[in-house]
């Protein structure tokens, strides 16, 4: 199972995530939380990040890649994956099907998880209380990504759509309700690698 959690900032992609890689066994890709860690730990690349990550903006991309190509590498071929937070630009994805095709594979599938958008800012919001993202702080930083991911992210659905493997879940409910959706789903799916 080779699968895409695709949605807004703050639509549940993590929440989701965490329970569908305990449920189906997958290795966990997921750029953001890795980057977070860095910025705590205060690594180098942390503080490289930090820039861009703590005001809502995406990372430089072929870092982040980077950083998704060595997860994949470190992926035995028989076990599955799930990325949360990636791929986020049309560049970002045609990498990712050139390195999954050198390794015979392919993308099962890619969940939309969709909420509406005012849901979504007091999701944010909630969250900005209960974890501390410094990118869920200001309404600035908010707007920010939400624009990001109409203008960079957004079309990346389009580059997917014409391989028939995209999935729109409703992310309305509590996690629980949610997840049943996706599980529901992901039967549907051909898993053919
Ligand atoms: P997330 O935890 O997925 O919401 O990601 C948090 C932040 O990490 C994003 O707002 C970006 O700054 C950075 N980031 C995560 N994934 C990517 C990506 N695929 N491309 C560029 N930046 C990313």
């Amino acid at each position: 199972m080779h699968i895409i959690l695709f949605g807004p900032p703050g639509v549940g992609k993590g929440t989701q995530s965490k329970k569908l890689i305990s449920h189906y066994q997958l290795k966990h890709i997921a750029p953001g939380n890795l980057l977070r860690t860095q910025i705590q730990q205060q690594t180098p690349l942390g503080k490289k990040v930090a820039q861009y990550i703590n005001v809502g903006k995406l990372a430089p991309a072929q870092l982040v890649i980077d950083i998704v190509m060595q997860q994949l590498t470190n992926t035995t071929l028989q076990q599955g994956f799930l990325l949360d937070g990636f791929p986020r630009t049309v560049m970002q994805a045609t990498q990712l099907d050139t390195q999954l095709a050198r390794r015979r594979q392919k993308i099962d599938a890619v969940i939309i998880l969709e909420v509406p958008t005012e849901e979504l800012i007091k999701r944010i919001q909630r969250r900005a209380t209960l974890e501390g993202r410094v990118d869920d702080q200001e309404p600035d930083k908010i707007k920010t990504r939400m624009h990001t991911y109409q203008v960079h992210t957004l079309p990346v659905l389009d580059y997917y759509r014409s391989q028939h493997s995209l999935i729109r879940v409703c992310g309305v409910g509590d996690e629980q309700q949610v997840f049943t959706r996706i599980v529901r789903a992901l039967t549907q799916v051909k898993f053919t690698t």
